[in-house]
């Protein structure tokens, strides 16, 4: 999503350092001090608007959110959204998943999503795509051991893309699911802005769970 230049949005960042991060490699390794209490943390890299993050740090107070987003004005939009719901459990970022290593620890982090990321379909940009092994390399690093990656898309190319990157990253698969919306594993589903968007106009949502070890 490319959306306009909003003259508040950097105002509002600076404004609630208490719930959005933009220099988050000084936060590394102390992600645990940013929420109410210590829980596992689970991160979705590229949250847009932060539906599914809001959404999630609702249904799941047991667990910590954060929630990244390379756009300011685009995570500034998330911050609003955050801020009106007030989660103890919800923290944000402004940066870059290419940078994921600089952020956290390895093994700060107990899952990730990565949710309707750009499909990048040009062989060319192929090293963009959340889902190239120099990222994967990344996501196995900050994850602990047992930690896993969940992805959701409406992209086909995309998803053939990731099920063959992970599986040639030696990941492992817990699921794959080429309907999720007529699935069982649809009963506890947090929708993305996305997804309610394709899923609208009769797209089927793919979704794969996979871990490294
Ligand atoms: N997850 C949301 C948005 C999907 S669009 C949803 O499902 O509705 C993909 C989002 O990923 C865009 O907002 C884009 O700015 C962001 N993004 C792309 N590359 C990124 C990167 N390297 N780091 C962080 N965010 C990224």
């Amino acid at each position: 999503m490319r959306v306009k230049h909003k003259k508040w949005a950097d105002p509002l960042i600076d404004a609630h350092p208490e719930a959005i991060v933009t220099k988050a490699e000084e936060v590394k390794g102390k992600w645990q001090d940013r929420f109410e209490k210590p829980q596992p943390i689970h991160l979705e890299v590229g949250m847009g608007k932060g539906q599914f993050i809001i959404g999630m740090a609702k249904a799941h107070p047991e667990i910590n959110f954060i929630g990244l987003e390379i756009q300011r004005t685009v995570a500034a939009i998330a911050l609003k959204k955050s801020l009106a719901e007030e989660l103890p459990n919800l923290q944000l970022i402004c940066g870059d998943g290419s940078d994921i290593t600089n952020y956290f620890e390895p093994h700060e982090i107990d899952r990730m999503y990565l949710n309707f990321s750009d499909p990048w379909p040009k062989k060319r940009h192929a090293k963009r795509r959340l889902t190239y092994h120099t990222f994967l390399k990344g996501y196995q690093e900050i994850l602990k051991d047992q930690g896993g990656v969940e992805l959701k898309t409406d992209n086909m190319g995309f998803f053939e893309f990731s099920l063959q990157s992970l599986n040639n990253y030696g990941m492992h698969f817990d699921g794959v699911w080429l309907d999720l919306h007529h699935s069982d594993e649809n009963e506890h589903n947090v929708e993305t802005e996305y997804e309610q968007k394709f899923a609208a106009k009769g797209q089927p949502i793919y979704k794969l769970t996979a871990h490294f070890e």
